[in-house]
């Protein structure tokens, strides 16, 4: 692949900033633009990712040297997106068509470069397969589901799935700890509409107070089972499971302290062509956390879109269907 990536990041929240950090370590990507609510920063030379993780919670990357306050900074990365080969999408998906509608956006701009996200929700999932079509149309490739779970865990899945003949469950069990909820407002608000009882439009419509309110009473911590996560859906389009509810997914979340609750697991149990049931484990390092997690494989998966792109394979596809790259 020849040509340093121009990297632009959607959400300068925890995990735009993770990537503008990871990005830094990196000779193959250039982080060139990064928006948030409040405004955008764009530098073909490269953003500064020190800078980036200067700007504290609640303040804007517009407020960088080189940023502007702007009301849609969307937009102006849509205005810019002939100067940008790969986007990473770290917005929340509150609702949950948001970043659908962003896509839809740079589509509309007849974006011809590469996406990737790590979307959660299989209803999001769905609407996005929604957008292949158009996507082709305008020679865009997007890669979906490329953060930690679905992502590095569902595609782990597919590598232990070659075992079998017949896999007859895929149990994914995660343990992520953060010190401060603050840092990853989408993902906390997004973890809680999941709870029973709750809603995306319900956890949407929460103030910062109110979520603050909601972990004192549970001591920061969020255990969640039976999440509707489209790691059922990556696995049913390529066939791991002949149907998703073959798929489970839940975990523990401590916004109190950074150390796991418990260790991240997928373990997918199946029969061999010889009548042996028998499960394969991948378990992730417990000193790894959610940010290397993610960003890793969304960046890895973004190359391999390129490289797709550059071989004329153009619309939308999961992360169970390509092996990521290897970013260095
Ligand atoms: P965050 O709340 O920390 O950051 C979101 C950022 O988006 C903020 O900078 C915010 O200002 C910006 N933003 C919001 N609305 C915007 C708009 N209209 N225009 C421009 N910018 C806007 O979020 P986070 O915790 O970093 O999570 C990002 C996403 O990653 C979430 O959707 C979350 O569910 C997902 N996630 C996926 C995984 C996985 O393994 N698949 C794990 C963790 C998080």
């Amino acid at each position: 692949m020849a040509g340093v990536i121009k990297v632009a990041v959607l959400g300068a929240g925890g995990l735009g900033k993770a990537c503008a950090a990871v990005i830094a370590k990196k000779k193959q990507m250039r982080l060139v633009a990064i928006c948030d609510k409040e405004g955008y920063a764009y530098l073909p030379n490269g953003l500064d990712a020190d800078a980036i993780s200067r700007v504290k919670i609640g303040g804007t990357v517009g407020d960088l040297e080189c940023g502007k306050q702007v009301a849609d900074s969307i937009g102006e990365i849509v205005g810019i997106s002939k100067e940008i080969d790969g986007i990473f999408i770290a917005l929340p998906n509150l609702p949950n068509d948001f970043m659908f509608n962003v896509v839809k956006r740079f589509i509309s701009a007849d974006y011809k470069g590469c996406f990737t996200d790590a979307l959660k929700r299989t209803t999001a999932m769905e609407m996005m397969f929604g957008l292949y079509d158009p996507l082709k149309q305008v020679k865009s490739t997007y890669i979906t589901g490329c953060g930690a779970t679905p992502g590095l865990l569902t595609a782990a899945a597919v590598i232990a799935a070659q075992s079998f003949i017949e896999v007859e469950n895929v149990n994914i069990w995660w343990g992520v700890g953060i010190a401060n909820w603050e840092e990853y407002k989408a993902t906390i608000r997004e973890d809680i509409a999941h709870l029973p009882g709750w809603t995306v439009d319900t956890a949407l419509s929460m103030s910062d107070e109110k979520v603050e309110d909601f972990l004192d009473k549970t001591n920061g911590i969020l255990e969640l089972h039976e999440m509707e996560h489209a790691d059922d859906l990556l696995l049913e389009r390529i066939g791991v499971v002949d149907s998703r509810d073959k798929v489970t997914v839940g975990g523990i979340m401590d916004t109190r302290n950074a150390k796991k609750p418990v260790s991240t697991t997928m373990t997918l149990t199946g029969i061999t062509f010889d009548g042996k049931r028998s499960s394969h484990r991948f378990i992730l390092g417990d000193e790894t956390g959610m940010a290397a997690n993610v960003i890793g494989p969304a960046l890895g998966y973004l190359k391999r879109a390129l490289w797709l792109n550059q071989h004329e394979i153009y619309g939308i596809y999961g992360s169970t269907e390509f092996m990521p790259c290897v970013v260095r």
